[in-house]
């Protein structure tokens, strides 16, 4: 066996080792090893994933329906419970689109949509950010891909006209909102590049927009007015909707088509139907938090504009990252504010470019302005 200790150990002098921190959730208060600090490191954007009076609904409902802990089965074979198809109705509805395709994660929906749907005559064109699933997904694809320069849309046409009358379909792939730097990408932009060249395909990935963006919290599509000219709009559960799992927005074929052809969905046990429930059980009441969404864009706004000029561009969203560069140097920083109180996490190479080390805030809406004021102090 290689000696994967001696690999370890150069990790852990080059500041890039990584443990599973143990800590225990309060709601937006975290506690680790007995200090309790402000969670600012949460993907519960919405603040419901500690909400009990969510949860005592929801059981009060499940109670009526009992839907079993577990489906004991991929949806191909005897796993596809009813609650599955309706839960992807009430997201076409919403969306207004013709159909949607629930998956067990958002890992396991951009590993296995690119493989299914791209063919060695599809190149794929992806932002030089999207998140380390999707750079999976274009791998486990094997297709020719090439990454154009981060929201650089000039770079993206250059790529779109070499490419155009080379292959048989282009995929762009984005995210909405970027899950390491926070900015956003301009869908309307990139639907109107899709539309003047010949079988583009556009792929966003909402996963850190779903709950958040939009007036009834469908994501930053709904925002910009593009919902229906987003090809594959994909979506998470695990973050702001509390829960677990992912959702792509389509056409009835592409569902179809990907039912036949999607690794993952395939040869996976289905999420359980009780997780599904709870799913459909937040989901319905997406547009009722509204005034969530408003105070998380208060108090991100007012976080991004003092770290503005802190080695990134202002962020446009929950998602603040205060760059630092050096590795030691961001841990040494982080540590110094989770002993003020402030629970943030480092984020390193090879999850951000090298010499990009960065402290990545993500906000929820139970944090208060008093919060982020005392945190700015701190900072
Ligand atoms: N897409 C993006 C942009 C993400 O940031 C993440 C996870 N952080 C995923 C997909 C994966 O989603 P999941 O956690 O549901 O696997």
């Amino acid at each position: 066996m290689k000696d994967y200790n001696s690999i370890l150990n150069q990790l852990k002098a080059t500041g890039s080792y990584r443990q599973l921190p143990a800590v225990t959730h309060h709601g937006y208060r975290i506690e680790k090893e007995g200090q309790t600090m402000l969670n600012l490191s949460s993907n519960d954007y919405l603040g419901l994933a500690s909400r009990s009076d969510l949860q005592k609904a929801f059981l009060e409902e499940w109670k009526e329906q009992e839907y079993p802990f577990s489906s004991s089965s991929s949806r191909l074979l005897t796993g596809n419970f009813t609650v599955y198809t309706e839960l992807e109705q009430l997201l076409a509805e919403r969306f207004n689109r013709e159909a949607a395709l629930l998956f067990n994660s958002g890992y396991h929906a951009n590993t296995g949509i690119l493989p299914a749907l791209a063919d060695k005559q599809t190149v794929i064109l992806a932002d030089k950010l999207v998140h380390a699933s999707i750079i999976d997904g274009i791998l486990l694809s094997g297709v020719p891909f090439q990454r154009y320069r981060h929201n650089d849309y000039n770079h993206l046409e250059t790529l779109l006209k070499r490419f155009a009358g080379e292959c048989e379909q282009l995929f762009i792939v984005t995210e909405s909102i970027f899950s390491m730097d926070g900015d956003i990408a301009d869908l309307r932009r990139l639907v109107e590049l899709k539309k003047t060249y010949p079988n583009v395909v556009l792929y966003v990935d909402e996963a850190h927009a779903i709950g958040v963006r939009g007036k009834n919290g469908l994501g930053i599509a709904e925002e910009q007015g593009c919902i229906a000219d987003i090809d594959l709009l994909v979506g998470t559960f695990g973050k702001a909707l509390a829960s677990m799992g992912a959702y792509v927005i389509c056409d009835r074929t592409i569902r179809e088509y990907l039912v036949n052809y999607m690794r993952p969905l395939i040869f996976s046990t289905a999420l359980p139907p009780f997780q599904i429930a709870w799913t459909r059980f937040i989901f319905e009441r997406l547009p009722d938090f509204t005034p969530l969404r408003e105070r998380l864009a208060q108090t991100s706004h007012l976080l991004a504009e003092a770290l503005e000029g802190k080695g990134g561009e202002i962020s446009e969203s929950h998602i603040i990252p205060y760059i630092i560069g050096e590795n030691t140097d961001c841990i040494l920083k982080t540590e110094e504010l989770q002993r003020k109180g402030f629970y943030c996490l480092p984020v390193r190479p090879p999850t951000v470019p090298k010499g990009t080390s960065r402290i990545r805030f993500s906000l929820t809406a139970d944090v208060t302005v008093t919060d982020i004021q005392q945190l700015i102090q701190s900072l």
